[in-house]
């Protein structure tokens, strides 16, 4: 019997080794092995030789310039990532055949995995485009948040959340106006985050913008204002341009007749060439309800409101 004691112990050890051990050690060396790759091509330098094949009128040497650092990203775009588990995430990430990333995953306990050094590109924006900028992979982090695409966002994964948009964010001097979502860059194809997505919060927190609520409360169609008097039409429009001098002291502020709505959608970054998804996505992120219903004028208020925040 005491000879079996030291085996007892032997195997012990090696179960609490192999319990503590990372599940994804072998994916770690691969993504180790292409970090070392990314490295040694940007140590090369060019060589007269390659110079001599191109046919632009290179220097007769090179010089490389000591005063550099690496390219920071700009925006954050966040997502749900539409799978039954954090656990699915990770595997999906890791199988090289998917050929998708983010940088960061949140797990609905608020563990937050960091899959993806900040100054390199993860591939979860897909084809999009924020402004005119059309290749938000380049300049953005990705954060996916473990969610099946329409049941609620864990406080505890809105906590974490918050967290590290405040380091990212200070780490990298992103504004706040480019915290975003997916389906903001991605009308027509993409719908996460879902409805329940917090945005009003974070823009208090100083991520994303929202519109003005008490604006919204006061604001009316220039259709609205004005009731036209069928009655006394000539008296009707010398008070109307009375009523535009002093409706600035006096009276709430007036959407102009002329406002374009998708001028505005693309003030805020929207890609108007299909403006019906537009139109949705502007919803999903600032409306948050009634989705399958057309621009309403409570919305088209909203949307005048926001967009002169991006002026
Ligand atoms: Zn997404």
């Amino acid at each position: 019997m005491r000879k079996l004691i030291p085996v007892f112990y032997f195997l012990m050890a090696i179960a609490i080794i192999s319990c503590g051990s990372n599940p994804y050690a072998k994916t770690n060396r691969l993504h180790k092995k292409q970090a070392k790759a990314y490295s040694k091509q940007l140590q090369q330098f060019p060589t007269p030789e390659n110079q001599n094949e191109s046919a632009l009128n290179y220097g007769d040497y090179w010089v490389g310039t000591t005063n550099f650092n690496l390219r920071k990203p700009n925006y954050v775009v966040i997502h749900h990532t539409a799978q039954d588990s954090v656990q699915q995430t990770l595997t999906t990430f890791t199988l090289p055949r998917t050929q998708v990333s983010s940088h960061y995953v949140i797990a609905k306990n608020g563990e937050i995995f960091h899959m993806l050094n900040d100054y390199y590109r993860a591939w979860h924006g897909g084809i999009g485009k924020w402004g005119n900028n059309t290749d938000l992979n380049s300049s953005s982090l990705g954060i996916e948040i473990d969610n099946n695409g329409e049941e609620e966002f864990t406080d505890l994964q809105i906590i974490s959340l918050i967290e590290l948009l405040e380091e990212i964010k200070e780490k990298h001097g992103i504004p706040a106006e480019n915290f975003i979502g997916h389906s903001d860059i991605a009308p027509s194809r993409k719908v996460d985050p879902n409805i329940n997505f917090p945005w009003k919060r974070l823009a208090e927190e100083g991520f994303g913008l929202w519109y003005d609520e008490a604006e919204v409360e006061n604001l009316k169609l220039e259709a609205e204002f004005f009731k036209p008097n069928p009655l006394a039409i000539n008296f009707n429009s010398r008070l109307h341009t009375r009523i535009s001098f002093i409706d600035k002291l006096v009276f709430p502020e007036v959407i102009p007749a002329d406002f374009n709505v998708e001028n505005a959608l693309k003030i805020i970054g929207f890609d108007t060439s299909n403006l019906a998804a537009a139109k949705s996505a502007f919803k999903l992120h600032f409306i948050q309800k009634d989705l399958d219903q057309p621009f309403n004028t409570c919305d088209l208020k909203v949307l005048y409101s926001l967009h002169k925040k991006y002026l």
